[in-house]
């Protein structure tokens, strides 16, 4: 096991709602690419459910119902590297003895110290 065992290994993207809290979802089924929107978090549980395209009936993982836009915004976005990096600087900090990291403060937020 590394010490940078936390490191996140994926980024997670917060992929905005829209004014009422729903995703808007695309088919992936080059014939169809109906568009629809989920309201996130309605209570389904589980890591293998389907997303099933109410137009066409195609079926599949949730990661692919992601629209062009949500696909373009993802690859844009720029997620905050201090924040992103505290496992590895407290991983760091602490193999020299320390507690943790003392560049972020107790909210976890980076100070820059001088
Ligand atoms: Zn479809």
């Amino acid at each position: 096991m590394s010490r940078f065992g936390d490191f996140p290994k994926q980024i997670n993207v917060p992929i905005p709602t829209d004014e009422t809290g729903m995703v808007g979802r695309e088919c992936p089924n080059a014939e169809c690419e109906g568009y629809f929107k989920l309201q996130p978090g309605t209570g389904l549980t589980g890591d293998d459910l389907d997303c099933v395209c109410p137009y066409c009936g195609h079926r599949g993982k949730p990661d692919q119902f992601w629209t062009k836009e949500q696909i373009e915004y993802a690859k844009s976005y720029t997620p905050n590297m201090p924040t992103l990096l505290r496992p590895v600087f407290d991983a760091v900090w602490n193999a020299a003895g320390w507690e943790r990291s003392f560049n972020y403060d107790e909210n976890g937020k980076w100070t820059r110290r001088d």
